[in-house]
């Protein structure tokens, strides 16, 4: 349960309410066009309960990274379509118009401040930014779980300044996430996948202590492979982890943990769609020869661990799922987690992005808007831009 204030929680009657919302869309490149508003509709119910109960709505997201300026326009559009609504967008944080606009808002009223990341002083979470930011409301609400495992000026410097709560996406995160993995229907089985054994020890870790069953899948299996001396040809492998990916078996083996990995691979030389593919076991690769999707063995090996699970958490693609000569592992487990009871838990990032483009989004229990945030909140680490908020 998540033990923090929520919007409910307070009265935001013809208050000046500051929004950290999580608007990083993504956009096509040539065309400036959003290519998914996921992130935007997501936002809705937070915003919609703000509308409906008089506040006055100032939103703020960073979209890109500090430095590319990127203009959040075409989000101000996209939500003035979907509520419906004029949102405007306030260019300049800086200016007396913007301070003019904000102070003499009605109740219901929206506008958009422009990219918290246009400053350096954002990720820096300078406290002078994070008190200018603060001015524009009196009360801080933070929705934006992709950003919630950072200390920037706009998630956590604000929280110095107002009193601060958390959104419906950011409570309905947690709540899915800590069901998933502190309280959940048992079997609990977590796919791990993704390139790293690096990126994903303190996951691993973690996870150990929670499930009861661990499948590994991507690149990452290769580290293992390695540990236990098997031949794994050009697979990507990460040299200085092999005693960490030994480590890692050898606990789940003191605890008890079922942790598989893939019995067999699609292994070639290239990662391509045109290059000529082989299946074989997963600790014998031929030399020249790559790993990059699990093979029909390990699918039917881990529907089956699927299909008895009570709770399924996924964090990682199995294979190179970009390509479709590499796709077949990644759709099959998202198949299976889609056609099983169990609870299913997606936990953002490139998992998000696989289920998303093989259109089994919705009939997961959750798929998480925060690849970071959700993988730290897997490592069991605390999330400062929800730790900062008050205390029910
Ligand atoms: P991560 O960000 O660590 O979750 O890694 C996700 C990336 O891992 C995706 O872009 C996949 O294409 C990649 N990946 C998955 N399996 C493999 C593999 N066997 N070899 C190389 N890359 C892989």
């Amino acid at each position: 349960m998540i033990n923090k204030k929520s919007v409910k929680d307070i009265d935001v009657s013809s208050k000046r309410v500051l929004v950290r919302c999580d608007f990083n869309v993504p956009l096509d490149k040539e065309t400036g066009e959003i290519t998914s508003d996921k992130r935007i509709v997501e936002s809705l119910k937070t915003i919609c309960y703000l509308r409906d109960h008089n506040a006055k709505i100032v939103l703020c997201s960073h979209i890109g990274k500090t430095g590319k300026n990127i203009s959040l326009a075409p989000v101000a559009k996209r939500l003035s379509e979907l509520l419906n609504q004029e949102v405007r967008l306030l260019k300049d944080i800086d200016s007396e118009e913007t301070k003019n606009v904000v102070y003499h808002l009605a109740e219901k009223e929206i506008v958009l401040l422009e990219n918290t990341r246009m400053t350096e002083a954002e990720e820096a979470n300078d406290m002078e930014f994070a008190k200018k930011l603060a001015s524009f409301g009196e009360i801080f609400v933070n929705d934006a779980f992709g950003t919630a495992h950072r200390a920037h000026a706009s998630t956590e410097g604000v929280t110095h300044f107002l009193p601060s709560v958390c959104g419906f996406l950011i409570e309905k995160e947690i709540e899915a996430l800590d069901h998933g993995i502190n309280n959940p229907k048992r079997p609990l089985v977590a796919i791990i996948g993704g390139a790293k054994v690096s990126s994903k020890i303190g996951v691993l870790t973690n996870l150990l202590d929670k499930v009861d069953t661990l499948l590994i899948g991507g690149a990452m299996t290769y580290t293992f492979v390695k540990a236990q001396g098997g031949k794994i040809g050009n697979s990507l492998c990460e040299e200085d982890k092999v005693d960490v990916a030994a480590e890692i078996l050898k606990k789940a083996l003191e605890k008890g943990v079922r942790m598989l990995l893939p019995v067999d691979n699609v292994v070639a030389k290239e990662i391509s769609n045109d290059t000529e593919t082989k299946i074989c076991g997963v600790d014998e690769i031929p030399d020249g020869y790559m790993g990059l999707d699990i093979g029909p063995k390990t699918i039917e090996l881990y529907k089956g661990e699927i299909e008895v699970a009570g709770t399924v958490v996924w964090n990682g693609p199995v294979g190179v799922f970009e390509y479709q000569n590499f796709e077949k592992g990644t759709r099959e487990i998202a198949k299976a987690m889609a056609d099983s009871n169990a609870v299913t838990i997606i936990g953002g990032g490139d998992s998000a992005a696989a289920v998303e483009k093989f259109g089994l989004e919705d009939r997961m229990s959750h798929v998480s808007t925060g690849g970071g945030a959700s993988l730290e909140f897997m490592e069991g680490k605390k999330l400062p831009g929800i730790e900062a908020l008050q205390d029910k």
